[in-house]
């Protein structure tokens, strides 16, 4: 492993409208490289600039809290927007090996706690154990999520795609032991692997062992393969490990310049996926009540908004959320000041228009509990 300092100019990125998959406006890279060295992650894609061998070489950004003290410091004249801080991102894990030694992401949470913001951490690593001290204070204070992400909960097949990180089961155990301590959980079954960790048998049981450590949430997903570093790698784990599957995968990855695999197949594993969770009524999404007294009104309404808009259409429908709640977060007034202007803004028919209403004045949404709780 090569570890190289480096000097970051800002650590703070802010997302152009709320991220309603983490409740967050903010991400923060304290690390560029991870040496987890996932067989399919996607921060090989060349298009993210991480520089040196991916899975092996790692930057630290060495003045990382100064920056972010700075940042958060001047944000009290212009405040930032109240929201999950979010450490760490898809180009390395908070918790790699190297924050043993430098502490970045401890130290950032000290700092978030001085802050006063909720947190929502998302590792495959149980290092992240050491900062339960922390993380307990800043769920008191003002609320902590600890996330784990899983491509299936099998050892064996977590030994094949993830050798760098603890296996699923230790991963679940400390969830497990989060939860006690009171803190909310979520599995982010993401990615789950094209015809290996996608099958029924093994998405349920990633379900029932979620189920038995009690997260407050699951979020699901498919596998994104870019063309170039990041295909090339899982590749060579294909060809070692299930070499008749390659041309299957190049048939559903064909010239998606995104990545994504083709739209048949991603909508048939959401609607195996939909119909075994459903068995096991654990929320999609982040549930409200980890999050309403977070957000601003305006925020809420979006969270909701995107949260109905993926949920109709995990069951098949069609749905004008989406494209609402987008147009709402162009809107800087107050939505509460604008009921009688609703239908004037793009995307607001009279449907979603009493979905709003309903949320400014009862905080939620029957349509989406309905949905999210089953
Ligand atoms: S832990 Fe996340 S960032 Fe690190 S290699 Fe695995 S998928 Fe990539």
């Amino acid at each position: 492993m090569a570890v190289r300092e480096i000097e970051a100019k800002s650590i703070l990125r802010r997302h152009k409208k709320i991220d309603s998959w983490f409740i967050s406006h903010y991400g923060m890279n304290l690390y560029r490289g991870c040496t987890h060295n996932c067989t399919y992650c996607d921060g090989r894609y060349e298009g993210y600039y991480v520089e040196g061998t991916f899975g092996e070489d790692v930057g630290v950004k060495v003045n990382a809290i100064d920056v972010l003290r700075k940042e958060l410091n001047q944000r009290r004249k212009r405040p930032l927007k109240r929201s999950y801080m979010m450490p760490g991102g898809g180009v390395g894990d908070s918790y790699q090996p190297v924050e043993e030694k430098y502490q970045l992401t401890r130290k950032t949470l000290h700092l978030l706690h001085e802050h006063c913001f909720p947190v929502h951490m998302l590792t495959k690593s149980t290092l992240i154990r050491r900062d339960m001290d922390i993380l307990k204070r800043i769920n008191e204070q003002s609320r902590a999520i600890v996330s784990f992400s899983f491509s299936s909960v099998d050892d064996r097949m977590g030994a094949i795609f993830e050798p760098g990180v603890p296996l699923p089961s230790e991963r679940l155990h400390t969830l497990s032991l989060f939860k006690k301590e009171g803190i909310s959980c979520g599995m982010f079954l993401l990615p789950v692997i094209p015809f290996i960790t996608d099958t029924p048998t093994l998405m349920e049981e990633a379900v029932r062992k979620a189920k038995e450590v009690g997260v407050d949430f699951i979020i699901f997903g498919g596998m994104t393969l870019k063309e170039g570093r990041q295909m090339e790698y899982f590749f060579r784990t294909l060809e070692a490990q299930y070499p008749e599957l390659i041309p299957r995968y190049r048939d559903i990855y064909r010239g998606n310049r995104w990545g994504n695999p083709d739209e048949r197949y991603t909508r048939d594993i959401h609607v195996t996926f939909n119909r075994i969770a459903k068995k096991y009524h654990i929320p999609l999404r982040i549930p409200p009540s980890l999050y309403v007294d977070i957000l601003d009104e305006n925020d809420r309404v979006i969270v909701m908004l995107e949260h109905i808009d993926y949920l109709l259409k995990l069951e098949g429908k069609t749905s004008p959320f989406g494209y609402a709640a987008y147009s709402l977060s162009k809107i800087k007034e107050p939505l509460s000041a604008m009921k009688g202007k609703l239908r004037e803004l793009r995307g607001i028919g009279a449907t979603t228009e009493s979905i709003i209403l309903e949320i400014l004045e009862t905080g939620t949404s029957s349509l989406y509990e309905s949905l999210l709780f089953g």
